[in-house]
């Protein structure tokens, strides 16, 4: 069963709120989609694995788990780069891949312009971007990071649309998806009811 997580935290929902106001200025905006993107790695990184290691505390040797790895991180511009700020916070060394699409206005279909990721190899990926609204851009960057092998790939937005999470978990089955909330619908221009607007505009302040 293609899994999705809706993660359930009164400061999520409370900063989500403030996000989707169209009062919220850029700057503000970008703080709370960083601070919100701090509780959703949270959540996506719950069932990484460890290893236990031996260390020396002041007081004795001991035996302690650390991470066995930290994931890539694939960031679909440009919206992406507004999650990943805050994912870089907590694996400030994890290594990052870009892949540029732009929805075609008039099909609704993403277009690859840029495409460049670290080795994938037995990594885990974490794919990022703020709004899963048609899956067109998810599938089509999540079709480049497949070809790429890795162990385990996650989608990690702020904001799904119903249409979005069906054509993802589709194309995608594997792929387990994590989002702040799920909204009603698209609307008859792709973009997300009640949603937030255009979250790379709302990000860098391009209306
Ligand atoms: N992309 C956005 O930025 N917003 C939407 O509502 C849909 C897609």
């Amino acid at each position: 069963m293609p899994e999705l997580h809706v993660v359930d935290h009164p400061l999520v929902a409370h900063k989500l709120t403030q996000m989707r106001r169209d009062t919220t200025s850029s700057e503000r905006f970008r703080r709370l989609l960083t601070e919100t993107s701090l509780l959703l790695t949270y959540e996506v990184t719950r069932e990484l694995a460890l290893r236990d290691v031996r260390i020396t505390t002041p007081l004795t040797q001991t035996d302690q788990p650390e991470l066995v790895a930290e994931p890539v991180v694939i960031s679909i511009l440009r919206a992406g780069n507004g999650l990943l700020d805050g994912v870089l916070q907590v694996f400030p060394s994890a290594r990052v891949g870009h892949v540029g699409l732009y929805r075609d206005h008039e099909t609704l279909e993403a277009v690859e312009y840029y495409c460049k990721f670290p080795p994938l190899e037995g990594q885990m990926a974490i794919v990022v971007d703020p709004m899963l609204a048609t899956g067109n851009s998810a599938i089509a960057a999540l079709d480049r990071v497949m070809a790429g092998n890795p162990s385990a790939i996650r989608f990690l937005c702020l904001l799904a649309a119903p249409e979005g999470i069906a054509a993802l978990h589709n194309a995608h089955p594997d792929v387990a998806i994590w989002t702040a909330a799920v909204d009603e619908c698209l609307n008859e221009v792709g973009y997300i009811v009640p949603g937030l607007g255009d979250a790379g505009d709302r990000i860098y302040g391009t209306t």
